[in-house]
């Protein structure tokens, strides 16, 4: 049976890292971890401390879409930073290469990207990365990086999810430890965010897992869509979305759908 506690007790004695995750705050039930991350600031949190949790009441994607997980299904993290601009630009990419990476050390599943912040798994999504920051004077104040990643979920259990999600359990049809898996996801973490902070590229095995490239797609920005084909990413990340016209417009984020 695996473990399926993650309080901060049993994944310290497992991490292996040197700064993500050596500060931990853990809640049984809390709104959303990012909310807590935000206020754990304000009491001056320092670079690395992670919030988990084992339930959200509120848990958010991006552009005030929610985020489902059923209590000690998931894990629900945020990790707090003090990036640099440039730094900030590519937290995305570290944090969706560190849950497909994690999740293929961990189970040797090979997990895919859809631009920009979700992870699948054969066509449907395991995790959602979600990245929260405030500037001032012209340089970033903090960055939270919050991930949720489907351990043990059963999808068939939540209508609004049934036909777009799955779970580590769902695909290898055993219960995995969320420990385990949040153990490696900071390890892998760190590992990007330093390279990150040593300018290193990561873009290269990001657009390697990247399945979005090469398809025709829609691109939703709020009121814009635009039509083309997904020709490559930019060394931050960013999509170049060839347009019918010829040219070539760069895609910092959005939404992605891929047509028919
Ligand atoms: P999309 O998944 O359509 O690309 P998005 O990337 O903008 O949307 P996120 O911010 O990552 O969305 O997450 C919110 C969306 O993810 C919700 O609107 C819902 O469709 C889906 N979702 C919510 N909970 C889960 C879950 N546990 N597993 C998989 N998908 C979920």
């Amino acid at each position: 049976m695996p473990e399926i506690d993650i309080s901060p007790a049993s994944l310290h004695r497992k991490l292996r890292t040197k700064f993500i995750g050596q500060n931990i705050l853990y809640y049984p039930v809390t709104s959303s971890t990012m909310d807590m991350a935000k206020q754990v600031i304000r009491d001056g949190a320092e670079e690395g401390t992670i919030v988990i949790a084992d339930r959200q009441t509120a848990g958010r994607g991006r552009l005030g879409r929610k985020w489902l997980s059923p209590p000690d299904s998931s894990i629900l993290l945020s990790i707090i930073l003090y990036p640099k601009l440039d730094e900030l630009l590519r937290l995305n990419m570290a944090a969706c290469l560190a849950v497909a990476q994690s999740i293929e050390k961990a189970t040797g599943l090979e997990p895919t990207i859809k631009w920009p912040n979700d992870v699948l798994i054969k066509g449907k999504k395991v995790s959602g990365i979600l990245i929260e920051s405030d500037f001032q004077g012209g340089s970033v104040s903090y960055a939270i990086v919050g991930i949720a990643l489907n351990v043990n979920l059963d999808p068939s259990s939540i209508p609004e999810i049934s036909e777009t999600a799955t779970s580590l359990k769902e695909v290898l049809g055993q219960e995995v430890s969320r420990l385990e898996i949040l153990r490696c996801l900071l390890g892998e973490f760190e590992e990007l965010y330093r390279a990150l902070r040593r300018g290193e590229p990561i873009d290269r095995e990001w657009r390697r897992r990247l399945e979005t490239l090469g398809k025709e797609v829609t691109v939703r920005c709020g009121e814009d869509v635009r039509e083309g084909y997904a020709e490559s990413v930019d060394e931050d990340g960013n999509l170049l979305l060839r347009c019918p016209d010829g040219s070539l417009v760069t895609i910092a984020a959005g939404d992605v759908t891929l047509k028919a």
